[in-house]
Formats: structure tokens, sequence, C-alpha cells
């Protein structure tokens, strides 16, 4: 295996859709055609073959559709006008988030962070129809003509995307991107595309609000376990970082995105340990650069606290320092205020305090009003959900298409505008 290289670098499933792996000595030869007429190249048998389709599953995306877009594809390429030039365009009309404020129940200071541009060029990159998706057509009582399912094998998206750049603000009714193809390829993408972008910029907006009310505080994203599932929790987690927060719980978002993890200990393993004493001294004996206390397990202020400034003093006699506590439970200005006190009162003023628990940027902005005094700020379900808005309601319109014109030319050839 070569460093940092997959098969898919060396092997296009656009291309080399088949894999015949040889009877007799199971070598397996990457071959654009199901046709078994060939001699094996590493035993020299024609024995016989095992044939399947091979792609690439991580970039499997041509079924990304609903299933009208086929349907409409198929009526269209029927007419032969489906290579017809059209411009799309996206854009929403209602921004998310917004609240009233006082008597005004109207739309105050609503925008959407654009976001998913990145994501949805990696997918029309990698766009084709392998051949089970082409088989999986077939099998609809539809009955496509297989020409038509020909055309879908050698189909590619071939039109041009203009857009403003992600993390850029787009107001209510203002095209974000604007794609300019033939008709069918527009339709084909269209559910994808909105899959991707209305995800991620709802996402990035969320993100973004929680910047705003954070201002420079330290903003952490761990919403992995709330998250939708798997893909959102990842794309969430990368939507969080192009807004500005400082890491992620999430490390398969790391991994994927370069993006700075992080994270101490939950509760499990201080009640794990004989008591909460012993809990932070073996964590802080493990990790002695990187200790957060989280408090709240039996009592915040009557063990927690006392328990995580032992530690501390503990810490400094070695030279090193504790980095911060954490509270998880209860009311968070009231108690951050106290710790912070206390901390301060015995020389522990380097010690940040964070905080976690359903916080949203109400919140958030709300504890910011009582005086809370909190460093870090931990976000999850709030923000990977959407919570307060969970959809984001842009639409891929058509706005022009080229005159109405059946194409000259059955080889392929385009309408020529003139
Ligand atoms: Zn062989």
């Amino acid at each position: 295996m070569v460093q940092g290289k997959t098969l898919f670098d060396f092997v296009n499933p656009k291309e080399y859709r088949f894999v015949h792996i040889c009877s007799s000595c199971g070598h397996p030869h990457f071959l654009k055609d199901d046709n078994v007429e060939h001699e094996c190249k590493n035993c020299g048998d024609n024995a016989g073959y095992q044939v399947v389709p091979f792609y690439n599953p991580t970039e499997d995306y041509a079924l990304d559709v609903d299933y009208y877009a086929i349907t409409m594809m198929y009526a269209l390429w029927k007419q032969n006008v489906h290579k017809n030039h059209v411009v799309y365009d996206d854009f929403y009309r209602k921004p998310p988030f917004v609240r009233g404020v006082g008597d005004y129940r109207g739309e105050l200071g609503g925008y959407v962070a654009f976001g998913g541009l990145d994501h949805l060029i990696s997918m029309l990159s990698s766009l084709y129809f392998n051949e089970q998706d082409i088989e999986y057509l077939r099998q609809q009582p539809e009955s496509f003509d297989e020409a038509f399912l020909d055309d879908l094998r050698a189909l590619r998206f071939s039109g041009d995307l203009y857009s403003i750049e992600e993390g850029n603000l787009v107001f209510p009714n203002t095209p974000s991107l604007r794609i300019e193809a033939p008709v069918w390829e527009c339709i084909w993408i269209e559910a994808m595309l909105l899959n991707t972008i209305n995800s991620e910029s709802l996402l990035l907006t969320k993100g973004s609000r929680l910047i705003t009310v954070t201002g420079g505080d330290v903003l952490l994203e761990m919403g992995k376990r709330r998250a939708q599932g798997r893909d959102s929790s990842v794309n969430g987690a990368k939507m969080a970082y192009i807004a500005g927060f400082d890491a992620t719980s999430n490390v398969k978002a790391g991994k994927e995105f370069a993006i700075p993890i992080t994270g101490t200990m939950a509760h499990v393993y201080i009640m794990f340990h004989e008591s909460e004493y012993e809990a932070f001294k073996t964590y802080a004996d493990t990790f002695p650069e990187k200790v957060i206390l989280l408090l709240d397990t039996t009592n915040t202020l009557e063990s927690g606290l006392p328990n995580a400034i032992r530690i501390a003093k503990e810490m400094e006699q070695r030279g090193q320092k504790l980095v911060a506590v954490r509270l998880d439970s209860g009311d968070l200005a009231y108690l951050s205020k106290k710790v912070r006190k206390r901390l301060d009162e015995v020389g522990l003023d380097y010690v940040k305090i964070s905080a976690t628990n359903d916080l949203d940027e109400a919140t958030i902005a709300s504890l910011k009003q009582q005086g809370a005094k909190i460093d870090i700020w931990g976000v999850g379900t709030k923000f990977i959900t959407a919570y307060d808005n969970p959809a984001l309601g842009g639409v891929h319109k058509i706005v022009a298409r080229s005159p109405f014109h059946h194409e000259l030319k059955s080889d392929g050839g385009q309408y020529q505008a003139g």
C-alpha cells in the first residue's frame, strides 16, 4: 500500500467499472466491461471469472436524488431535449432562527451563512452512475430504454457553477449559487445540492450566531451523540469550525477536516474510581498539560471544587498548572461566580471555567447578562440539531432556458445558442 493513497487513486471507477476475479488464481482485473473473454494476465488461464461491479463507495452519489428527477430525465431524453441548456439559481425565502423581539413579531436581523459549497463541489466532481445504480434503475417498472441507461452510464456533471464563497452571508431572495448546465444535469443534482447546501448552511448559520454571542471566548462543538446521524455530526463539526469554533469533540471530523479535537473526562471516569479526588489525581497524572476537571458528579461546591483546588495546588508543586474546571449542571451563572471567587481567593486566577449543558445562543446571552464567569463554552445538541429551527427552506429554481429546441445532432453535440 502506498502511504496516503487508496485503490481509487489508481483505478478510476468512472472508467473501470468491473472487477474480473480469476477463478484459477484469484487475481483481480479491473476492466471497462463485463465481457469475460480474456486471458488472466497473472496466471495465463482463462478458466473463468467472477465479475463484480466496481465503484468507490465513498463517492456513491448518483442516486442521491428524488425519483422524479430520474423520471423527468427520462421524459426529456425521450424528447431529445435533455441537453438543452438552462440556468438554475439557489436562494431561500425565510431566514432561520429569527425570533420576535418585545412586541414585534416580524423578522429581525435574519441571515444565512452560506455553507456546503466545498462538499457540493466534491460531490459534483465525483458524480457518476455505477453499474449497481444502472442495474437498480433497470429493475424499475418504468422499463427505461437501454439506450437511456447507456447514456446515464456515460453521464457526468458538465455544467458551470457560480457561487459566493462558503462562509459569506446571504439574505432572503438573493441567489447564492447559480448552475448553468444541460437541463437533465440540473435536475439530476437538485436534491443532493439542496440537501447539502440547506443542511450545512443551516448549521453554519447556527454556528455563526453562537460565535456572535460568545465573542472572544473559547467555543467547542460537542454534538456528536445527538446529531441526526453520522454524516450530520461530521459535517456539523466542520461547519462549526468554519463558523469560528475553536475545536470539536468529534474525532472523525478532526481527522477528516484537520479540525483541532478536544475532550477530557465524563462522569463515568469519576464514578469508576473510589473517590472523586482519586479520579482527578489519576487523570492529572496522565495528562498534566491539559487537565480540565469535571466538578458536578456529587456536589459542585462542597466536593468537586475543593478536590479540584487540592489537585491544582499539588500540580503547582510539580511546576504544572490546572487548565480549567468544568460545570455541567445546575445554575451555571450562580455556580460559575462562586467557583471563580473561590479559585481567585486561593491564588488560582489562571484556572479557567468551562460550561456545558444544553447551551445555545439565547442561554449563553442570558448567562452573560447575569454576569456568569465562564471562559470556555461547550455546545452540543442545540447546535448540531439546529434545535429551534431544524430546516432551511432553500430552493433550486430554473430562471432561464435556451430556446426550446430539439437537438440537431444525435451524436452528443450540443445545441448552440444563436
Ligand atoms: Zn489467474
